[in-house]
């Protein structure tokens, strides 16, 4: 393979019935910063129907470019047809970088691309880097998550990573942006061995855990399960969210959807209290990036406090209900 004939960052623009998922925008701005280290221009790749209209969200949040295809049968995310187009497009242009959002569909789409192509792919990735001459640098947890790793794809293009939610920020929307728009036409078959049926919206309990701006998060120091009263109390005062560690989980106390870290959520809310967390780094991947960290644990030597600007060494079954008290007291209001 001659790696000098691709040039360009793409991003996979995720959408679901004609609305941009965020972390396609996430991607974008990620890409900007390639493009300072490396200079080579971001294409947006849109697949759906009717998709006209975000090409001009795509270009505002950072795109150069924006490639659309159009097709009845990418209506619904189907992997056969949603890769069939990818692949066709991908060997028209070339790009050197792809990058997809470790999503559902990213997850389920990245590989089959990555087969056809017969390229590499590094999945699930926590940052991205690159080298002048335009060498990715993929960054994953590896080994149970006890080490972080770096990835590279050296021999082949493009280099295609998917990046896990809510590791980076979209960028702020600059509508004045001027961008490229090229419609591609392809031949697409449906693929009949699949049919959709319908699509049922999950089910949620209210705000999703990566959307919270402030979390109350309880690990296995928690001593039983009617002690999540205390966190959801803490949690309501404060306008937040109860999300948990792992073993909360595997208890079977709480949702996966709350569960907080490498295989659950990746949260990045303002706020964030750990209580009874002892900040394993399968945990710590989930949420370092929150803007304030504040923790209670019994431990002064839990690595938890490593990561926190705020501590408290104490026992939560004393602290909990005095903050709880304190903050009616004031009746202070977040
Ligand atoms: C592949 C893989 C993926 C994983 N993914 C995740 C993930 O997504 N999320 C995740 O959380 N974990 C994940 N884990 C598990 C992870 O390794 C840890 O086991 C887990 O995070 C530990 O949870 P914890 O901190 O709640 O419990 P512990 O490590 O048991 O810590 C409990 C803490 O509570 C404190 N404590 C106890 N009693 C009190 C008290 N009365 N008051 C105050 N503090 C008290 C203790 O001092 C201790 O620090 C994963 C593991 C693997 C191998």
């Amino acid at each position: 393979m001659d790696i000098s004939l691709y040039k360009g960052i793409w991003i996979f623009a995720e959408q679901k019935e004609g609305v941009l998922i965020e972390t396609s925008l996430e991607l974008l701005a990620k890409a900007v910063e390639l493009k300072r280290i490396g200079g080579e221009e971001i294409t947006a790749l849109l697949l759906g129907e009717a998709v006209a209209g975000l090409e001009d969200v795509l270009i505002s949040y950072g795109a150069d470019q924006v490639i659309i295809v159009e097709h009845p049968v990418l209506k619904t995310y189907k992997t056969i047809p949603y890769a069939d187009a990818a692949v066709k497009v991908i060997n028209k242009y070339k790009p050197s970088v792809f990058l997809l959002g470790a999503t559902a569909i990213g997850r389920d789409l990245a590989p089959r691309i990555m087969a056809r192509l017969g390229t590499g792919l590094t999945a699930d990735c926590l940052d991205l880097s690159m080298e002048k001459e335009g060498t990715l640098i993929q960054t994953k947890p590896s080994y149970g998550g006890n080490i972080m790793c770096s990835i590279t794809i050296p021999m082949h293009r493009p280099q295609m990573s998917t990046v896990r939610p809510k590791v980076f920020s979209p960028m702020i929307e600059e509508t004045h942006r001027k961008g490229n728009i090229i419609h591609e036409s392809i031949d697409l078959a449906e693929d009949n061995r699949t049919q959709v049926m319908s699509v049922i919206p999950k089910a949620s309990s209210g705000q999703s855990i990566d959307k919270a701006e402030v979390i109350v998060a309880g690990g296995r120091g928690i001593k039983d399960k009617t002690e999540m009263a205390l966190l959801e109390e803490l949690a309501e005062l404060i306008g937040g969210r109860v999300g948990v560690s792992r073993p909360l989980v595997d208890e079977g106390w709480m949702n996966h959807e709350e569960q907080i870290g490498q295989s659950g959520n990746t949260v990045k809310p303002k706020f964030i209290l750990n209580v009874g967390i002892s900040g394993a780094v399968q945990y710590i991947v989930g949420m370092q990036k929150a803007e304030c960290i504040l923790t209670i644990n019994k431990n002064p030597a839990a690595d938890i406090f490593d990561i926190s600007g705020f501590g408290a060494v104490a026992d939560y079954t004393e602290l909990l209900p005095a903050i709880i008290a304190e903050i009616k007291n004031r009746k202070l209001g977040f």
